[in-house]
């Protein structure tokens, strides 16, 4: 089916949260277009994506106390994993389904989790001790930074902040002498230093620890001070300032760039990425205007694109989609998550591939 992208309706974005600051100083007009489009992806997410929200989903349970023992923990998780599934089915990408077959790392990654079940002994030591509050919200007395915190663990004078990620936590750096070594991504080191600063601004006292917490129950500690956590709070409220002026001036910029876009899901509706689509040949993504759509004997249909002075071929389209694409003759159309293949700008279509014209 072919998708349009009406008139954009940009709108203030009220307030912005720990989690979205990295993307947004990155490409702040990606940040007005979630805002524009209500946070509703134009294009699917990846199963491991969407598998994400239930690996977190399940985190939050079994800090909360919710989920105790294993016996919950199945219950729990084949819950979750059904309604996902049920969920994918409705938006159409059934395809994913199920889960435990189309996701290579499924049994590890529910192994992985099991993990973080604690043991009679831990849940007795550390509920008397500390407290434990679980998604806790916290924002700023201006409510322009607001966020919710996975984990924080008082105990006397000792705070401990802590996030959940059920990725990568570290990537590889380049030392001053050209050596590889392994850090945290900068991303969460600022994400976690905004919440020391919003937990400074509700509670008057800043936490003593920061720390990142993967699946298999590796923890990460983040080093702070006081002013850093201070300056990256006023960058982001400045960042908020001068994104939402933009609305005003109607003056927009963006940065597409590989890093950036490649995992965009609003680049159906970014014109700064389709000029970048018109001489970049390194996404998946393509866009031209048609100039010839040919259906087969066994029923496919290749489309041939013209993009500046280069020819496209985009194969495997079902015959449902013949009339729509002939109708579009001589128009620009832009076809998202095509697959390369081993001839250069020779493409065939995925299981996501979505068209926008
Ligand atoms: S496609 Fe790229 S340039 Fe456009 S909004 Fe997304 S990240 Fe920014």
């Amino acid at each position: 089916m072919m998708n349009k992208i009406g008139e954009i309706n940009f709108k203030e974005i009220k307030r912005i949260s720990p989690s979205q600051f990295y993307s947004m100083k990155n490409c702040a007009y990606k940040s007005l277009l979630a805002e524009a489009f209500e946070k509703k992806p134009l294009l699917p997410l990846s199963p491991n994506a969407y598998f994400g929200t239930v690996l977190h989903k399940m985190l939050e349970l079994i800090a909360k106390g919710i989920v105790k023992d294993e016996d919950d923990f199945n219950a729990e998780f084949d819950k979750q994993v059904k309604a996902l599934e049920e969920d994918l089915r409705q938006k159409g990408f059934g395809f994913f389904v199920p889960l435990k077959i189309r996701l290579r790392n499924f049994g590890l990654k529910k192994i992985q989790l099991k993990k973080h079940l604690r043991s009679k002994s831990e849940q007795s030591a550390s509920f008397s001790n500390s407290k434990f509050h679980s998604e806790k919200w916290f924002e700023s007395q201006d409510k322009l930074i607001g966020g919710k915190v996975d984990l924080v663990i008082e105990n006397g004078n000792e705070i401990e902040i802590l996030d959940f990620k059920t990725g990568a936590i570290t990537q590889d750096c380049l030392d001053d002498e050209g050596e590889i070594y392994s850090d945290v991504k900068n991303e969460y080191k600022e994400q976690l230093k905004l919440y020391a600063y919003l937990y400074f601004e509700n509670t008057n006292k800043f936490p003593t620890d920061l720390s990142l917490v993967d699946l298999t129950k590796q923890k990460f500690p983040v080093e702070f001070s006081e002013e850093e956590c201070k300056a990256l709070f006023d960058e982001a409220k400045n960042l908020l300032t001068s994104t939402n002026d933009c609305i005003n001036t109607k003056s927009f910029s963006a940065n597409p760039k590989e890093e950036n876009c490649k995992y965009c899901l609003y680049r159906p509706a970014c014109s700064f990425f389709h000029k970048k689509l018109e001489t970049d040949y390194s996404f998946n993504d393509v866009l031209g205007e048609i100039k010839d759509v040919k259906k087969f004997q066994n029923g496919n249909v290749t489309v041939f694109l013209q993009n500046e002075n280069k020819n496209l071929i985009i194969k495997n389209f079902s015959s449902k989609m013949f009339d729509e694409l002939n109708s579009h003759k001589d128009k620009q159309i832009r076809i998202y998550h095509v697959r390369k293949e081993s001839t250069e700008f020779v493409y065939s279509i995925t299981e996501t591939t979505m068209i926008y014209g």
